[in-house]
């Protein structure tokens, strides 16, 4: 279930020629349900729209949504295609073009639930490209990026616990988050991952950028969050 960053080619040589290149069509029954899902989400979801807002706001021009969010079939979607959810993927410095682009493999992501946690972790890669210029060849810039993809996406969100105090759920959270992002940098076949993870983990964790205040603890109000059953 890690998200991975993948490297894949552009087919775009222009530099002269900025609008996208058009999605390719659904093939598949699985292509066709994560196009539905991707459709209601960029047009209803409130943090996909704004990570967009946002990713616009710092001056990276990522066409329209439809084509920079691209649905793939496993078998369509790379050689790790059958190991991630979804990927976001960069220019490798072959290409003049900045052109990156997400990918959500159609199979794994079957539900909304799924598919929007997984847009919005490819979304924050893509809000760290735009602002920092992510080296994904640095083991610390790579886990930071992860660390708050799986914090800001909501995979790691445990709202259903809320009774359990707003310490506990906290902790819980940072330590999937942690699991998780270790997780992402072991499948793209990084070395060491929990402890790249940990040398940067308090200060990419504290960053809720583009998010004011952590998108899934914004809620909770004191009164609320100390309850304890
Ligand atoms: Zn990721």
């Amino acid at each position: 279930m890690g998200r991975l960053m993948r490297r894949r080619s552009t087919t775009t040589t222009d530099d002269a020629a900025p609008a996208p290149a058009p999605a390719p069509e659904p093939e598949t029954a699985a292509e066709r349900r994560c196009c539905r899902l991707r459709d209601a989400a960029l047009s209803r979801n409130v943090r996909v729209r704004f990570l967009f807002d946002e990713i616009a706001k710092l001056g990276c021009d990522v066409g329209s949504p439809f084509g920079f969010v691209r649905c793939a079939s496993v078998e369509r979607s790379g050689p790790l295609g059958d190991k991630m959810v979804g990927g976001f993927a960069v220019n490798d410095g072959s290409q003049k073009r900045y052109a990156p682009g997400v990918v959500v493999v159609a199979e794994h992501a079957p539900d909304k639930a799924v598919f929007e946690r997984t847009l919005v972790h490819e979304l924050v890669h893509a809000y760290d490209q735009c602002r920092a210029k992510v080296d994904w060849k640095s083991g610390a810039h790579h886990a930071c990026a992860e660390i708050r993809a799986s914090s800001l996406s909501g995979e790691c969100d445990l709202s259903q616990e809320i009774n359990r105090g707003v310490f506990g759920l906290m902790a819980h959270h940072g330590k999937c988050v942690r699991r998780r992002a270790a997780l992402s940098l072991a499948l793209a076949g990084r070395a060491e991952p929990e402890a790249t993870v940990d040398a940067v983990f308090d200060r990419c964790y504290a960053d809720t950028a583009p998010f004011e205040r952590h998108p899934d603890f914004a809620g909770l109000r004191p009164s609320e969050s100390f309850k304890v059953t």
